[in-house]
């Protein structure tokens, strides 16, 4: 339950109000608002100016506010992570929610988690002793606390996303975002499956893809699926993957 508000403008004055007990960042509010057991403090980032999108050179710099819906209409966007965006949440959802906060909140079957982890976005959190940037692999497990302010993904790579659910809009069973560089380098994202989505693969090449992919979800059962399902989808999701950014050329 929300005790009490607070609209910060500047940086400084919202780590401030942060550096107190039960004090949160506000995003888009759209989880923060929902019922929780707790009673906290919260500090709206909206009038700090963090909604932004700025392409500098082969990197997006995403501010922290900015919501799903802005960077899924942005040119920048790559393809594969504005399929992982739309399916992520209606429409309703994705025009209030932050991307800061939907990486802090979202569980291992979002979508725009997913691919940001394969993508490698690195996470800039700042504190009122220092600013730190960490990528999204460190991030996600640990979801340390302190005040996002930016999201920076590369754009020299190539990039597919994949996904498996009851239904074409349902969340998904499993999905898959694969990330493909020049160099070779290939990093293999899983979602569909606990509290944050899964870094299957980070190689040099794409070889051992299938059983990267098995690996990583070969305890991977719960209500929805069996972890024998989500070990067979993921190998068919991952190559499909490759495949595209393959032929992609
Ligand atoms: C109907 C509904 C269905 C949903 N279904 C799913 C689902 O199936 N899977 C799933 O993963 N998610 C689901 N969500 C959650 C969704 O991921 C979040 O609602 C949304 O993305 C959070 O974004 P927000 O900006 O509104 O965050 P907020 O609600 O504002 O905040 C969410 C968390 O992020 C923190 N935060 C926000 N901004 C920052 C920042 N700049 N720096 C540091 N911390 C910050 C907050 O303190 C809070 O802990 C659902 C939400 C709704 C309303």
């Amino acid at each position: 339950m929300i005790t009490n508000y607070f609209r910060p403008e500047t940086i400084k004055e919202a780590l401030e109000l942060l550096s107190q007990p039960d004090t949160r960042p506000l995003g888009g509010g759209t989880w923060l608002n929902q019922p929780h057991d707790e009673k906290f403090v919260v500090v709206d980032l909206q009038a700090l100016g963090l909604n932004k999108i700025h392409k500098a050179g082969n990197n997006l710099d995403i501010d922290a506010c900015v919501t799903l819906q802005q960077l899924l209409e942005s040119p920048e966007c790559p393809v594969a992570l504005k399929q992982a965006i739309r399916l992520d949440s209606s429409l309703n959802i994705r025009s209030t929610a932050t991307v800061a906060g939907s990486l802090v909140s979202g569980d291992g079957r979002s979508t725009f988690a997913t691919a940001m982890l394969a993508l490698d976005a690195k996470i800039t959190t700042t504190t009122d002793q220092s600013t730190e940037t960490s990528g999204i692999g460190e991030f996600l497990p640990l979801r340390p606390t302190g005040l996002i302010t930016k999201i920076s993904i590369p754009l020299n790579f190539k990039t597919a996303f994949e996904m498996v659910a009851r239904t074409p809009a349902d969340k998904p069973i499993v999905c898959a975002a694969l990330a493909q560089w020049t160099s070779g380098r290939t990093r293999l994202a899983l979602g569909g499956y606990g509290k944050a989505p899964t870094l299957a693969m980070d190689g040099t090449e794409s070889d051992g893809i299938d059983s990267a992919a098995q690996n990583a979800f070969h305890e991977a059962s719960d209500e929805w699926a069996s972890a024998e399902y989500r070990m067979d989808v993921a190998i068919t999701l991952s190559k499909r993957c490759l495949e595209a950014v393959s032929s992609n050329q």
